[in-house]
């Protein structure tokens, strides 16, 4: 897989050694979480808003609410930076200095384009249903035409990406190694739990299977 080119905007300055750059490290840490943050200017005022996204190939896909203010500015073609964090655990050192925490962190650079025709927006939408939830999308209702217009689909294709990620124990100053402190790693993962059905369910719809393989962690 390739890999983005090393620019000013996204070399990692601070601990360079933990910076990446292929696709084979950053797609992974995208594809693995359900949300990122979106972060633009407007008007001078930053904000950084967490929602949905999917990837393909080299595009991430975004949507929402025709009102929202999120999807307004990313349909317009300005720039974005999209931000993914999975946390692996706490890094406990035997010095305060030195605590730190096990991550894979994922920053993407890229502009908007709001998708207009019906079967790409479509497409999209699908592509993120099942990037949550692969086998919902056959399964559940499709959007009739007006649920459609109500939605904004929008695609930005990534210009420039990194990863940044740390794994191990703690790196200590020599001399601390000596200290009577615990040291190592408390890992932290996100927990699925078993459905829960909607108390409104009808009765003899059980738990489809691909949410089951889901739940136990067989993600096709
Ligand atoms: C869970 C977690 C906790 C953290 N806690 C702290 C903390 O408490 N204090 C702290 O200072 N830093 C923390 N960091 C690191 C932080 O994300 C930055 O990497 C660091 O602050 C340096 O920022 P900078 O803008 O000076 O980086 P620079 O190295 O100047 O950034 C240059 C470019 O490198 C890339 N880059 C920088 N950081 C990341 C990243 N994390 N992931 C992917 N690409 C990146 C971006 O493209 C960025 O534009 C944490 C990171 C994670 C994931």
């Amino acid at each position: 897989m390739p890999t983005f080119e090393i620019t000013p905007r996204n070399k990692v300055k601070r601990l360079a050694e933990r910076g990446k750059y292929d696709k084979a490290t950053i797609y992974p840490i995208v594809d693995e979480a359900f949300i990122c943050h979106v972060g633009f200017v407007q008007d001078g005022q930053p904000f950084v808003i967490p929602t949905i996204h999917a990837r393909h190939e080299d595009t991430i896909f975004f949507h929402g609410a025709k009102a929202s203010r999120l999807l307004k500015y990313i349909e317009a073609g300005q720039p974005l930076c999209v931000t993914i964090t999975l946390l692996d655990g706490l890094v406990m050192a035997r010095s305060v200095f030195h605590h730190s925490m096990n991550y894979r962190a994922a920053v993407l650079y890229g502009r908007g384009q709001v998708i207009e025709e019906p079967a790409e927006k479509l497409a999209a939408l699908r592509i993120i249903s099942e990037a949550i939830m692969p086998g919902r999308w056959d399964d559940a209702r499709q959007p009739t035409g007006k649920e459609l217009k109500a939605t904004t689909v929008v695609a930005m294709p990534i210009e420039s990406a990194s990863a940044k990620t740390r794994s191990g124990p703690p790196g200590d100053d020599d001399e601390d190694y000596a200290l009577p402190v615990w040291a190592g790693v408390v890992p932290i993962r996100q927990l699925i739990e078993p459905p829960v059905a909607d108390p409104l369910l009808n009765e003899g719809i059980t738990v489809p299977d691909y949410m089951a393989d889901f739940v136990n962690g067989l993600k096709p």
